[in-house]
């Protein structure tokens, strides 16, 4: 990898700024000055420092971020602001991307990462990684709707949920539930209330497998997983 390129990528700035650091000689591989932004490194194997300090190199970015209303999980769109335009420029230059969709109103756990085989295992059917979801219900959810969910309700379309573990917090004009689903369809959890009447008004997700929100992230705020964490998604 170009050593300019490595240092973009760690987070010092553009090729540009890499290229004034380098003139400043505070760029170091194995101990020479770098005067050459083209120069090959090998990331996990040649000592680079800046200033001093030794550039870890990462290939794979794990974030969690609480997403929040209004904004749309995908990397690009042309109307909407994306998950993806809310993180600093030094990680987008890891080319990260949301695992899984939150719909545009839906707020929460949402992984983004740049590791499509990770990626592929979390929102694999076949996984039945649980996702835990918070929500408000307009109308009284009642045991017989945890009855539905749990031999799996048929959505509109004719297709047959998997079962599901729905947990009523509270029955009145609206009620809170947690529901543990293992599919990812397209507006699932709406869709499954729709099929016993019911309408979400507010929807969270709280977890993914093993992976629980950080409630101290406020809306929109976002922060790499920790060692433990990563080892659950693993
Ligand atoms: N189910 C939904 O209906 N919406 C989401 O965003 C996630 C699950």
């Amino acid at each position: 990898m170009r050593l300019d390129k490595l240092l973009a990528n760690m987070g010092y700035g553009s090729r540009k700024d890499v290229k004034a650091l380098m003139k400043k000689k505070l760029v170091t591989v194995n101990d020479a000055i770098a005067k050459d932004g083209s120069l090959h490194v090998e990331p996990e194997i040649d000592i680079v420092k800046v200033n001093e300090n030794t550039v870890t190199y990462k290939k794979y970015i794990y974030l969690m971020m609480n997403k929040p209303q209004g904004v749309i999980s995908a990397t690009k769109d042309t109307r909407d602001r994306t998950v993806i335009d809310l993180l600093a420029d030094e990680i987008k230059h890891f080319n990260p991307f949301p695992v899984g969709r939150l719909d545009k109103d839906t707020e929460g756990l949402l992984l983004i990462t740049n590791d499509g085989e990770l990626a592929h295992q979390l929102v694999s059917p076949n996984k039945n990684v649980g996702k835990t979801y918070f929500a408000k219900i307009q109308g009284k959810v009642t045991e017989e709707d945890v009855v539905e969910f749990r031999n799996g309700v048929i959505l509109e379309d004719g297709y047959q949920a998997k079962p599901a573990e729905l947990t009523i917090l509270s029955s009145d004009t609206i009620s809170e539930i947690e529901v543990i689903i293992t599919e990812g369809k397209y507006h699932q959890v709406k869709r499954m209330f729709e099929s016993v009447n019911k309408t979400v008004i507010y929807l969270q997700r709280l977890s993914m497998g093993s992976l629980k929100l950080d409630h101290s992230l406020a809306l929109g705020d976002y922060r790499e997983l920790n060692d433990v964490e990563l080892q659950y998604c693993l």
